[in-house]
């Protein structure tokens, strides 16, 4: 038996876990067959079956007597992991406590409205038809900061839902530091803005068969993982056993599905080296939305977009796509780390990303305490967007109406974004010469390490605390301005 538990108490609370995460299992999965192979309108019953679940889990969760078990086992002497499942409950039993239902079920509907004005809105290119629904979100989200309670600043209450302990006075840091070096990096970098790759058209049959060739090279293996298709790439651990990841094949600049791919394996890795004796717990999980991310955007451009990966690749790109004879492996460089500040977001490469991440932070920020209205929003974007990246949106579709994230309540999610990316460039720097076996196209000892500094553990600690015992210190911004300086100058 896993002697990781041995507390009684802690095991009695996992033995009631197991019906909560069987009710979540059976959810993600309905929700990847959502996004892949659902008939459009199965939607409107299968989300009601969805909700429905999401019920019953929160109705486990809050149970009085659930509750008492989790108190019970906080006063009693534990060891790290079930610290962590104690740590991890007890966030989840403050949320579904403090917010009432009746707020919980009008964010609900204020944000299944809200996504549809917004693709109205962006639609037709017109702010004000998404407007009042904004405000609307702004207002119930600063009624949830209310609620869950903060030091300082009620945008903390909201950063801490999707990254544990994460402050407005940790972001600041980190972006009055990030922002000013990055402008000098963007004015001073010397990549083309372009490459003829980018007009490029590909079959997907072959573009298909080269990701799965190339994800074999890295070592995923396809009884454990799979790859489909969806809108919006994704990633989804249902178990250490079963982890899959979506992509989408537009037709041209063969790059975009190559990274995205590569994105979501490095997403998918985590939840595959997750310690198995924490499977059906609450702390088989990701650390946080940041370090989640941290993972992902290390595979896909401190590996995925270096030279020895590019190189050693080449053959494997050029056998299943034939256009490549007529290009050099440093074309293909060239072509994966072209650098030009660009007005969508999930466009933008790694050098000017973080900028726009940085509109968007302040933003949010300043909409929370009324220190901005929402009805001013487009005109500070597009003067955001001129300050940071010197380039002006000519209509709100490519501006401020460009991500999905606010019409359905994410208020404090995009900062994560770039903690991912710190927190990658920190993993490259002290992975130190691993990074070199790449060019060999070896990638077991790589992965060995970061299954022992970070994906072992899940969720038994909080992300400040793994990093610092995993790297010795949290979210430094110097990692990431280092390794883009080195790259780029
Ligand atoms: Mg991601």
């Amino acid at each position: 038996m896993h002697m990781v538990f041995e507390n009684p108490t802690i095991r009695e609370i996992l033995d009631r876990y197991k019906q909560i995460w069987a009710l979540r299992h059976a959810s993600a999965l309905m929700d990847w067959d959502v996004q892949t192979y659902m008939p459009p309108q199965g939607i409107e019953h299968r989300s009601i079956a969805i909700a429905q679940l999401s019920l019953l889990s929160q109705k486990f969760i809050t149970d009085p007597s659930f509750i008492a078990l989790v108190e019970k086992a906080e006063g009693a002497e534990l060891n790290d992991y079930e610290r962590g499942v104690v740590r991890v409950l007890k966030r989840e039993i403050k949320y579904n406590t403090k917010i009432p239902p009746k707020l919980l079920e009008e964010i609900t509907v204020t944000t299944q409205e809200a996504t549809v004005a917004w693709r109205e809105a962006r639609e037709k290119s017109n702010f004000s038809l998404f407007r009042p629904r904004l405000e609307k979100i702004i207002e119930l989200s600063r009624q949830v900061a209310e609620k869950l309670g903060y030091e300082k600043h009620p945008y903390n209450a909201l950063l801490d839902l999707y990254e544990e302990g994460f402050t407005v006075a940790d972001a600041d840091a980190i972006f009055s530091k990030l922002v000013p070096s990055l402008r000098s990096i963007i004015n001073r970098q010397k990549m083309p803005p372009h490459s003829p790759l980018e007009d490029v058209k590909y079959e997907r049959g072959p573009a298909e068969a080269m990701i799965n060739d190339i994800l074999r090279t890295m070592g995923y293996d396809f009884n454990r993982f799979r790859v489909d298709v969806s809108p919006h790439p994704f990633t989804i651990g249902l178990g250490p056993r079963d982890v899959r990841i979506t992509v989408r094949y537009e037709g041209i600049d063969f790059k975009r599905v190559l990274f995205s791919a590569i994105h979501e394996g490095g997403h998918a890795l985590y939840e595959l080296q997750l310690d198995e004796s924490l499977a059906m717990t609450p702390i088989f999980d990701g650390a946080s939305m940041g370090i989640h991310e941290s993972q992902s955007r290390f595979w896909e451009n401190i590996v995925g977009r270096s030279k020895p990966f590019v190189e050693a690749m080449y053959p494997i790109m050029k056998k299943h796509l034939g256009f490549l004879n007529a290009y050099s492996p440093s074309d293909l460089y060239i072509y994966f780390n072209t650098v030009k500040p660009s007005l969508i977001r999930v466009d933008a490469d790694e050098v000017t990303y973080n900028m726009h991440i940085a509109v968007r932070y302040e933003l949010e920020k300043l909409m929370l305490t009324g220190e901005i209205k929402v009805s001013d929003l487009p005109e500070l974007w597009n003067r955001k967007m001129e300050e940071y990246l010197g380039i002006h949106p000519s209509n709100d579709a490519e501006g401020v109406l460009q991500d999905i994230h606010w019409s359905q309540g994410s208020i404090g999610y995009f900062p994560t974004y770039t903690l991912g990316n710190l927190v990658a460039a920190m993993v490259g720097h002290f992975a130190g010469k691993l990074l070199d076996e790449v060019a060999e196209l070896k990638f077991d000892g790589l992965k060995a390490w970061l299954r022992e500094k970070i994906h072992r553990y899940g969720a038994t600690y909080d992300p400040k605390t793994l990093l610092k015992k995993s790297f010795g210190e949290s979210y430094n911004p110097d990692y990431l301005i280092n390794y883009l300086s080195r790259k780029y100058l």
